[in-house]
């Protein structure tokens, strides 16, 4: 006779033909997470309480204090934020070492990657937090974010794979990550704040919906086209009407056989770029556009951020996007509530008062129609 599964309600996750998440935790054989799990099911309530503040000497973040009002089942199992490298970049070797040191020490339970970014490591007891931390140190890994600081930051793979980058999204990531290191392990401030890096406007870290400060590359002057090569594309039969037509600003014209650009027009979407990448590229004069305020929830729902800086050159040592980081984040702490994101500081206050406190111009680019917002309020002589 088939002995009788401790788990019967999450076995029935293992079902289907798609990947099992029940399964993987099995595989780890952390059994007093299965059964806090199933007990779950069972009375159809949470048994995760809030753990209060747990953490390694020296830092106030990093850790996320995860405690049961079942103990008899399974006390503790808090989550490690692991700061990952830029793009996900690992070498095997790494990747290893990470895997070693968290069966040795956690559940081995990991989450690549967090929707913040960083490596989670779910499930370690207290008293293994200290020397499981000491031994990421030695391999060369640090504590992300958590609580309200200055979050692990993520970037898309940028140069490193993609020919379209306007921006070196890496290089940016790994000097705003050492920057504000100190910002990532104490928090101070009213709540948290992400910061996204993507190379090009498709946005492939969703920086304009997950993050309050979005750095987004982007160029400056005209997007470079080989009339060759579209002729090519409408040979093969791409409808170059079609991608005309569905630009957003009607800044195309295909006259079948060429194509023409008014680049005042173009609101640098990508759509062409995407249809057409061997006869399109973005311009040269290449930079990032900055924005602010986006988050996927919050106390006045999703935002998208706002644009804050149409376009700033960003090479090293990116002294003008730290000093405006700077600026911001010190406005938000200064009139922040608690649990709110800068986004929804900027909500409360206004656009205009906003851009006067960093000493930022009011820009045509910040807004779809002028007056019909007192969100959006301006004296005739601040706007550009
Ligand atoms: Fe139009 Fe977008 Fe192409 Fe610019 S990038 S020309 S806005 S489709």
């Amino acid at each position: 006779m088939a002995e009788k599964s401790e788990t019967p309600i999450l076995d029935e996750l293992e079902k289907g033909p798609w990947p099992s998440h029940v399964t993987e935790l099995k595989k780890t054989g952390y059994k007093g997470l299965l059964a806090l799990y199933e007990q779950i099911y069972q009375d159809k309530m949470t048994h995760w309480a809030h753990g209060g503040m747990v953490g390694v000497p020296g830092y106030d973040a990093g850790v996320i204090g995860r405690v049961s009002d079942r103990p008899d089942i399974l006390k503790d199992a808090h989550t490690f934020r692991i700061i990952e490298p830029a793009a996900w970049f690992y070498k095997t070797e790494y990747l290893r070492k990470i895997c070693d040191t968290w069966e040795k020490y956690g559940s081995g339970l990991m989450n690549l990657h967090g929707a913040t970014g960083d490596l989670q490591l779910i499930g370690i007891k207290t008293e293994n937090m200290v020397p499981c931390f000491n031994e990421f140190a030695q391999i060369g890994f640090d504590l992300g974010g958590s609580a309200g600081d200055i979050r692990t930051m993520s970037c898309c793979v940028g140069p490193a794979r993609c020919e379209f980058s306007c921006i070196d999204t890496l290089a940016i990531y790994q000097e705003l990550t050492m920057s504000y290191l100190d910002e990532m392990h104490r928090p101070r401030f009213p709540y948290k704040f992400k910061i996204k890096i993507s190379g090009c406007p498709n946005d492939g870290v969703a920086a304009t919906a997950r993050s309050d400060l979005a750095i987004i590359g982007t160029w400056r002057d005209s997007i470079r086209i080989d009339q060759e090569e579209v002729r090519k594309y409408a040979s093969a039969g791409l409808n170059i009407n079609d991608v005309c037509a569905k630009c957003p600003t009607e800044a195309l014209e295909w006259n079948g056989t060429e194509l023409k650009l008014n680049a005042d027009d173009c609101v640098r979407c990508m759509h062409c770029i995407n249809k057409m990448p061997k006869a399109l590229r973005p311009g040269i004069d290449k930079g990032a556009t900055i924005l602010i305020g986006g988050r996927a929830r919050g106390r006045y729902g999703a935002f998208l951020a706002w644009v804050l800086v149409p376009f700033m050159k960003v090479n090293p040592p990116y002294t003008e996007l730290k000093d405006l980081i700077k600026k911001i984040v010190e406005w938000w702490d200064e009139n922040g509530r608690t649990k709110e994101r800068v986004g929804e500081t900027i909500y409360r206050f206004g656009m205009g008062r906003f851009l006067r406190a960093v000493g930022l111009p009011a820009v045509p680019q910040q807004i779809i129609r002028p007056r019909a917002n007192p969100f959006w309020f301006y004296w005739p002589g601040e706007v550009k």
